[in-house]
């Protein structure tokens, strides 16, 4: 009954204007949010446990019976994987008639995971994020101009619903070459701009050069950023750069910073977090189960993230829990000026080209702001790396577009390193495909995604 009541009230305040829903939300009681969280945990575990084949045969395998669990941890060691949405496909999860359906690269394969939505999921969660956007002062008077990419990707839907509840003045441009985007998106006065980390530098070098206007925010989303890189941004524009932590599973924001920037403020309002392979300072991967929604539920989701649980309350006074900055991923995937690579990249890329005989490893660094990809070669011969690396570069415009086109807009830089035959492994017995030496990565936790051939 009192969680249902929350719930009610909670839809009332997503209702109202923006400045009433954060008042109303903010004076709920945390033991009342805890009742509501319980009860739409038990709602969507006996969704999924009715409507989807694929968590009905889980739990039917594992005797497992939803109604007597109240708590994600009663699940044991059950949990669901990107791996698990790519091959039983997105079908096995559906528990209700899907509207629209968003896409993410795969990470240790070229497949894609597609998850599917309701118009009226894509609504409230544009209404949170939207709540989140007025904490960080937007308001209705402002002007909005995003640079989100639109193919198959979910940011800009979530943003566009979360600008129509807060009715300001809102371009998407797409996510164009930051030159043209400075030019024509002026014109419109922006006073906040939208995009990924690594194209919002980009446009930061543009704007360094030809002159930044006044800006309210800048506001990133899609990927990690170097606190060098973010104090660049922020000296070039004088205004914060914020980031959100989300995923295409997760549809948008699992967190977002606030004005402090000392981690993710939590959305538990639509999510259970847990934390799983906890190491002794508290690091462990995010697992999260979806609490709001009805067409395509996530139970004990893995999203191959690190990171830890804070529960302190917050300088800035809003009550929301939150995650701690991003130590990594735990998978062999990294999110980059490139995009999101996989060592099946780099196959693919190194395919056919003439001259490359033995091992090959890809080293993600940062060279002054942006993203260098070296990728370390055995040329059969050794030296001479110029023909090798055109073929490189041949072979990534013609096979992967959208790393191409971040190429051109040079989000990153690319280079080719030849060695000897038998030179990359001879300090390691198995080879790590993908070393990331960003500052913001783990070294520890990074021999857990070493792979051999
Ligand atoms: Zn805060």
């Amino acid at each position: 009954m009192l969680s249902r009541i929350v719930e009610l009230s909670e839809q009332i305040a997503l209702r109202t204007n923006p400045e009433r829903a954060v008042r109303w939300l903010g004076q709920i009681p945390t033991p009342a949010l805890e009742a509501m969280r319980r009860a739409r945990f038990k709602r969507t575990l006996r969704l999924a446990a009715k409507r989807s084949p694929f968590y009905r045969e889980q739990f039917r395998q594992r005797g497992i019976d939803v109604r007597r669990i109240d708590h994600p941890s009663q699940l044991g060691d059950f949990y669901t994987t990107g791996e698990d949405l790519i091959t039983c496909g997105a079908e096995q999860f559906l528990t209700g008639h899907a509207d629209t359906a968003f896409e993410t690269t795969g990470t240790t394969s070229p497949v894609a995971k597609r998850v599917f939505y309701s118009r009226r999921e894509v609504a409230d969660m544009g209404r949170i994020t939207a709540l989140w956007l007025y904490l960080l002062g937007l308001r209705r008077d402002d002007r909005v101009v995003s640079a989100f990419d639109c193919s198959f990707w979910l940011s800009p839907w979530v943003l566009r619903a979360g600008l129509e509840y807060l009715k300001c003045f809102h371009v998407e441009a797409g996510k164009i070459n930051p030159e043209e985007f400075y030019a024509r998106a002026r014109i419109y006065n922006p006073t906040a701009i939208f995009g990924e980390p690594s194209w919002i530098i980009r446009l930061s070098e543009v704007a360094s050069r030809r002159g930044a206007w006044s800006l309210k925010f800048l506001f990133a989303g899609g990927e990690n950023i170097a606190e060098s890189a973010r104090k660049m941004v922020e000296q070039i524009w004088c205004a914060p750069l914020y980031l959100n932590y989300g995923q295409t599973e997760s549809f948008g924001a699992l967190g977002a910073e606030c004005k402090m920037k000392d981690g993710y403020h939590r959305n538990d309002l639509y999510f259970f977090f847990e934390l799983t392979d906890v190491d002794q300072d508290g690091y462990g991967e995010i697992i999260y189960t979806t609490l709001a929604r009805d067409v395509m539920p996530l139970i004990r989701y893995r999203s191959s993230d690190v990171t830890r649980l804070v529960d302190e309350r917050c300088a800035c006074g809003v009550f929301a829990g939150r995650l701690g900055k991003l130590r990594g991923r735990c998978d062999e995937m990294v999110v980059c000026g490139m995009g999101n690579i996989g060592p099946w990249v780099f196959e693919e890329v190194l395919r056919g080209v003439e001259g490359v005989g033995g091992d090959w490893q890809v080293v993600v660094k940062h060279e002054g702001p942006r993203d260098v990809i070296e990728l370390h070669v055995e040329a059969d011969h050794g030296g001479g790396n110029s023909s090798i690396e055109k073929s490189v570069q041949i072979n990534l415009g013609e096979r992967f577009a959208d790393f191409w086109k971040n190429y051109e807009m040079r989000l990153y830089d690319l280079r080719v390193v030849n060695h000897h035959p038998g030179e990359l492994r001879a300090d390691e017995r198995k080879l790590r495909r993908l070393v990331d030496e960003r500052q913001m990565l783990k070294p520890s936790r990074m021999l857990t995604t070493a792979s051999s051939l």
